[in-house]
């Protein structure tokens, strides 16, 4: 069994600024996707311990959290980055044996929850109303309150950068937060809630409550007590999460799935564009809401870049987390079972290259191949299902117009890649695409904490990350005063 090495007791949840058992004594077993093994245990949470959490959310909103100035929480924040910092280590190792993260990006992960908690520090004083022109007499303005109390279900793929940008942004305006974490990947919200506690969090302000979503999830998203919800995660629980939400008229952010494509013209510099076409969907094993899984090329140059992509992947190494290869493990088997099912899905197709497996991989670690898929059909369901996998589909175009036809022909619109050294056209393709972000001869996927994020159609609504996260994190309220 390899030690994770924790420092707190997983098997507690934390709330009220206190460690303490799930009401029950319920647990779920944490295993390490590459090797199988069973690593520790986390507390199966209860509906009992959410109210207890939206009620000491509650109280810490009504009390010292809530009488806190945004200076006062902008400087928390920024003292809980140092000892994430200081933890960066330990929690990268965490988050390699939780979740089966390759360590190098599971480093990438801390450094960029440490980039979430500063730049939302630095920005909790920086947002602010206005003053409105009205009538004679009259002085009008706006403020931005917190909701309240806001929930944050997260899902295991990104567990540190989800919470940064979300927990992140709803701390620095001011709500008092119950963060629900995926079952697959609680270790590193419960050591950053040991963080906010020796930070000096007031009590309350920042609860987590581990358990399965249907349970300690459906239960914080339909909570009478909680006046906004931020999920990440799939389209069927977000719209679940959105029908519970709804009872109690309660705004909710959701980012969900994807199937971006990288848009490849024949004026590409092949050459710089190689490694993201092929890496921007190998970070998190594909399993990325923002992955490039569909890379539509220029009939004309078509063989010539299948060919040098399939260099690519014959060099992928799939392995354990630890040992930091390019492609780690699946997080579970049952998420290995689906990607292998979508595979099975593709057997009338053809294959242009696969990665392979290093020597030593277990056999009971939750390991994929790597698979370009050529000459997919659009309409596929390979090309049309997110299959979360390190699993790409290519897909010849003859010009803009086609391009463009196939890129919005999904119900997904969170990312887009376009390479093309003509000026005009990356302009004109940047306002065709149906995409919350479209990236122009680079593909950022999640990264860039300073930009807004987020989907369209079924990817989502509501926008995190950057500034604009703020405003989602609050409520605006009008004052209208009548002087004479
Ligand atoms: P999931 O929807 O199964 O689970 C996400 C979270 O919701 C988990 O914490 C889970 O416990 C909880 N949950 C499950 N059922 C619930 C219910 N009935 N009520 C309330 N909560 C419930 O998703 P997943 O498999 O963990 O994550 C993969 C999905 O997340 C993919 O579709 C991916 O594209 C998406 N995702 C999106 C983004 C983004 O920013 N747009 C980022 C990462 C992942």
């Amino acid at each position: 069994m390899t030690d994770p090495q924790l420092w707190f007791d997983p098997t507690q949840i934390f709330i009220g600024g206190a460690w303490r058992p799930v009401t029950g004594g319920g647990r779920i077993a944490v295993i390490d996707p590459s090797t199988g093994a069973q690593i520790a245990e986390i507390g199966r949470g209860t509906t009992a311990d959410i109210d207890a959490a939206v009620a000491a959310a509650e109280t810490a909103r009504a009390g010292d959290w809530g009488r806190m100035t945004a200076l006062d929480r902008g400087r928390l924040l920024m003292r809980l980055r140092e000892l994430v910092l200081d933890r960066a280590e330990d929690l990268a190792r965490l988050e390699c044996l939780d979740v089966g993260k390759p360590i190098g990006q599971a480093r990438n992960d801390v450094t960029a929850l440490a980039r979430y908690l500063e730049f939302y520090a630095g920005a909790a004083d920086k947002l602010h109303g206005e003053t409105l022109p009205y009538q004679a007499g009259h002085t009008v303005l706006t403020l931005r309150e917190p909701h309240g109390v806001t929930g944050h279900i997260v899902p295991w793929n990104y567990p540190m950068q989800i919470v940064g940008r979300s927990v992140g942004a709803a701390l620095a305006t001011g709500n008092a937060c119950v963060l629900k974490p995926a079952e697959d990947a609680s270790l590193t919200a419960l050591a950053l809630a040991d963080l906010a506690s020796q930070a000096g969090f007031p009590a309350g302000g920042f609860n987590v409550v581990t358990g399965y979503g249907a349970e300690v999830g459906a239960a914080l998203a339909g909570h009478p007590g909680v006046h906004h919800v931020s999920f990440t995660g799939s389209v069927g629980v977000g719209q679940a999460i959105q029908v519970a939400a709804a009872r109690h008229v309660v705004p909710v952010t959701l980012e969900l799935g994807g199937k971006s494509p990288h848009i490849v013209f024949d004026d590409v510099d092949l050459e710089a564009a190689l490694p993201t076409l092929v890496g921007a969907c190998m970070q998190a094993a594909g399993q990325t809401c923002s992955a490039a899984s569909r890379v539509l090329i220029q009939r004309s140059i078509y063989d010539r870049v299948i060919e040098a992509m399939a260099r690519v992947y014959r060099d992928l190494r799939v392995g354990p987390a630890m040992t930091d290869p390019q492609v780690g493990p699946l997080v579970s088997a049952r998420q290995k079972a689906g990607v292998e099912r979508f595979l099975a899905m593709g057997s009338d197709l053809t294959i242009a290259a696969q990665g392979s497996l290093a020597e030593d991989a277990p056999a009971s670690g939750n390991y994929v191949l790597p698979t370009l898929f050529r000459d997919v059909p659009p309409d596929h369901p390979l090309a049309q299902q997110e299959i979360f996998g390190p699993v790409q589909v290519a897909i010849p175009f003859e010009d803009e117009a086609e391009a463009i036809a196939i890129a919005n022909g999904t119900e997904y619109g969170l990312v887009a890649g376009v390479w093309t050294r003509d000026g005009a056209r990356q302009f004109r393709m940047a306002h065709a695409l149906n995409a919350g972000q479209v990236f122009i001869n680079n593909y950022g996927a999640g990264g860039g904490i300073e930009l807004p994020f987020g989907g369209t159609g079924k990817s989502g609504h509501g926008r995190e990350k950057g500034f604009e996260a703020l405003y989602g994190f609050t409520r605006l309220k009008t004052i209208t005063l009548k002087h004479g």
